[in-house]
């Protein structure tokens, strides 16, 4: 049988699981996510387990991070396969909010960071780290935990949150956990399941074009002329490129030139009507 796993829907619930635990002296760390959970997922959980006693994982598909013309609707949804898996790496409860618990009527605050979220997925998606950054928002106050972990996966998003932690005060660590891969390659996403056989044979090109920049960043060769030869690539296999970039990996401000220290390429490109995003970090080989 599968094991069972606590759940809860309300913010009153979730904060007196939460003090119960912290009763005990227990320490507590927060997995957000918008379910259809995978591998990488999970090991997000296994980082938590390595920073706290208890465990709390999140699911809650937020709309306001999704474009009236994005995938809010055909998002995968899938709770008791969810549950099921959370069961089984051992995370301690489930919150599981509905979208009016997350915005009641009346709802208006909105947390927005400009600087970081104008370029890269936030020109292709605007408002959508607003809706992140308030949602995260929300889910670190609602909790309260010691540690949240995010994903590099997601990389603008995991820099926009450690922004949000250090502005506003919230009393968070915020960790990172590093990509999961298919063999081949391709970030593990939720979105995945959306590709055709034959776009999913394409996919993974998007992480060999970025890791053969991050090798020629390495290298010497400057970002323009790596950036302009990966979007070229991936083009050439029939990609839509939105983006291809050399950043900061703590600011996100753009890199010109031969590197002198840590980057981060980052890439974004559309096979048919999916959007892939990947990133990995290179720096300069001693000379
Ligand atoms: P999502 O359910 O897409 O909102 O993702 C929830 C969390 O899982 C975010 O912190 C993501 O960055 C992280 N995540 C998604 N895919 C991966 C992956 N392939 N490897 C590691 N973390 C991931």
């Amino acid at each position: 049988m599968a094991a069972s796993i606590a759940t809860v829907r309300t913010v009153k619930e979730l904060r007196a699981e939460v003090a119960k635990w912290r009763k005990a002296g227990e320490t507590v760390a927060l997995v957000p996510t918008m379910g259809a959970l995978h591998a990488g997922h999970l090991s997000l959980i296994g980082i938590a387990k390595n920073h706290a006693t208890r465990i709390v994982a999140s699911i809650f598909v937020n709309p306001a991070q999704f474009g009236p013309k994005e995938d809010f609707k055909r998002y995968p949804r899938d709770e008791a396969g969810d549950l099921a898996k959370l069961a089984q790496a051992g995370v301690d409860l489930v919150y599981i909010p509905h979208t009016a618990e997350m915005y009641p009527r009346g709802f208006a605050t909105k947390v927005t960071l400009p600087s970081l979220t104008e370029d890269l997925c936030g020109a292709a998606r605007p408002n959508h780290f607003e809706g992140v950054a308030t949602v995260v928002t929300k889910l670190l106050l609602q909790c309260a935990p010691d540690v949240a972990v995010f994903g590099e996966k997601d990389y603008q998003q995991l820099l926009v949150i450690k922004q949000v932690v250090h502005d506003l005060n919230i009393p968070v660590q915020i960790v990172p956990g590093s990509i999961v891969r298919e063999e081949d390659g391709l970030a593990l996403s939720s979105r995945n399941g959306y590709l055709s056989a034959a776009e999913r044979k394409t996919a993974p090109i998007l992480h060999q074009v970025l890791s053969e920049a991050a090798a020629a960043l390495a290298n010497g060769e400057g970002c323009d002329a790596v950036t302009s030869a990966g979007r070229f690539k991936l083009e050439g296999k029939g990609f839509r490129v939105d983006y291809v970039a050399v950043r900061d990996p703590e600011t996100l401000a753009p890199l010109f030139g031969p590197i002198k220290g840590p980057a981060r390429v980052m890439g974004a490109a559309y096979l048919g009507t999916t959007r892939l995003i990947d990133n990995v970090p290179t720096a300069p080989k001693n000379r």
